[in-house]
């Protein structure tokens, strides 16, 4: 399968593709996924001089990490605070530890290997009611206890200097956040590790695992014998490994695209070029692109199909905020999918002593991902710690089964939007 018509695919740097796998072949690491789970991860191995083949089920970037909304969220889906009264604190100082990490790798990849990938600086997060507002303030407070000072929080006459609505009552800036055009990130890592000598399949679905020492991964045209297994397909993975299907529920998000803005109505919206996205459950999400268009992302559905009619969905929330875009033409818009977890933290661990994986970012996996892949490679060359600072966290099933997971995880979604509409 090729890209999802989107924004990003038609605006992709120019690039190679990779071949398909058609013969049996052996390495020290075989990465299943070509998103940014396995790309960080195969990129981090090959930098440390580990034989690295990754296969792709269509092409680089097909799933959430060649479609999402671009913003370089800090932290993890939830919060220090909770982590620290749920788990305890030597695993809130651990996690804590790594909360800014993955943000910074990104930026650090992009100098490194010069990916064109349209980055600007500064994410807002912006409060619609005072409840969001002082939930805010306490993240502020809590990610300073943990190092991160480049946080600004803005009263209602900043935000509207910063963000054209008067949807809001204040917000947080955070200066070290940011945003990509995400497919562009994605082509960037897989040049830097084809150059490092890394070797890169597409069109190359796994179909079958022969778990052992060595472990198989089998396709349909050949199969990859290799010292360690990493599983990397997040929302995309299917039934491949039952075990981590029971885990997690793929839900789909949408993103509309409009035309390019004119520079004054582009500088009209968000004039110093931040990502926003709002506090509510069901988050919209939005920034100016690279060529000033307006893409703007929000709504879930359960269970990951694909809605029939996206514009319908997200242009009434486009409106609401940027009212003034009445009549404004939508030129792309797709969805894609991201893994839930009970607990919105993300869920990495070992299936077999030497076959990993990692998943369930829940919603804010662009910065998450990049440090999977970081602390994967930690794994291989020795250090377990900073993994298993993460493995050792419960994987809850979802209540019910899988066959359950879309109603009731829905009911909790319904039961969340309308306290966010009530603002209580
Ligand atoms: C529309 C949307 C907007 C989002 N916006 C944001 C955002 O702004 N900020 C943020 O932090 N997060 C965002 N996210 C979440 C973020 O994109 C994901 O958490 C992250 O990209 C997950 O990366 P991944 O590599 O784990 O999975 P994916 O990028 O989904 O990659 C998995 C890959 O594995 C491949 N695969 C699956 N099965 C197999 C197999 N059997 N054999 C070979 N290959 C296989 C798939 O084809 C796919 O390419 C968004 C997600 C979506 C869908």
């Amino acid at each position: 399968m090729e890209h999802v018509n989107s924004y990003y695919a038609a605006s992709a740097n120019r690039h190679e593709p990779w071949p398909q796998l058609t013969e049996d072949i052996r390495c020290d690491v075989c990465v299943v996924g070509g998103g940014y789970t396995g790309l960080s991860t195969a990129l981090f191995l090959v930098e440390a001089g580990f034989d690295v083949v990754l296969l792709e089920a269509s092409r680089i970037g097909f799933g959430a990490s060649g479609r999402n909304g671009g913003q370089i969220v800090n932290s993890y889906s939830r919060d220090i605070d909770v982590i620290e009264a749920r788990y305890g604190q030597d695993t809130a100082r651990m996690l804590g530890s790594m909360m800014f990490e993955g943000g910074d790798i990104i930026r650090s990849r992009i100098e490194q290997y010069g990916i064109d990938c349209d980055f600007r600086p500064g994410g807002i997060f912006a409060a619609l009611n005072p409840r969001q507002l002082h939930e805010l303030e306490s993240q502020k407070a809590n990610w300073e206890r943990y190092g991160h000072r480049q946080l600004e929080l803005l009263d209602e006459r900043r935000v509207r200097e910063e963000i054209g609505t008067e949807a809001y009552v204040g917000a947080l800036l955070d200066h070290r956040g940011g945003h990509i055009h995400p497919l562009n990130l994605a082509l960037g890592e897989a040049e830097a590790i084809r150059k490092l000598g890394g070797r890169i399949f597409e069109q190359s679905a796994v179909t079958q695992i022969q778990y052992g020492d060595p472990a198989v991964a089998k396709t349909a045209g050949g199969s990859v014998t290799a010292n360690f297994l990493v599983l990397a397909g997040n929302a995309y993975l299917g039934n491949l490994e039952p075990k981590l299907a029971a885990k997690a529920m793929p839900c789909g998000t949408q993103i509309v695209t409009t035309e390019p803005l004119s520079e004054e109505q582009a500088a009209s919206l968000i004039p110093r070029h931040y990502c926003v996205e709002d506090c509510n459950y069901l988050l919209d999400y939005y920034r100016l692109t690279g060529d000033n268009r307006l893409l703007y992302g929000g709504g879930v559905v359960y269970g990951a199909r694909d809605p029939d009619d996206i514009e319908r969905l997200v242009m009434p929330k486009l409106l609401k905020t940027f009212p003034q875009l009445k009549g404004v033409k939508v030129d792309y818009r797709w969805s894609g999918n991201f893994l839930l977890t009970l607990s919105r933290l993300p869920q990495f661990g070992r299936l077999e002593s030497n076959v990993y994986y990692m998943q369930g970012y829940s919603g804010h996996g662009v910065t998450c991902t990049h440090l999977a892949g970081r602390l994967l490679s930690e794994v291989l060359k020795g250090q377990a710690e900073r993994f298993d600072a993460f493995a050792r966290l419960p994987h809850l099933p979802f209540f019910g089964g899988r066959r359950f997971q879309v109603p009731f995880t829905a009911m909790g979604a319904v039961y969340y939007s309308l306290r966010d509409k009530l603002g209580v």
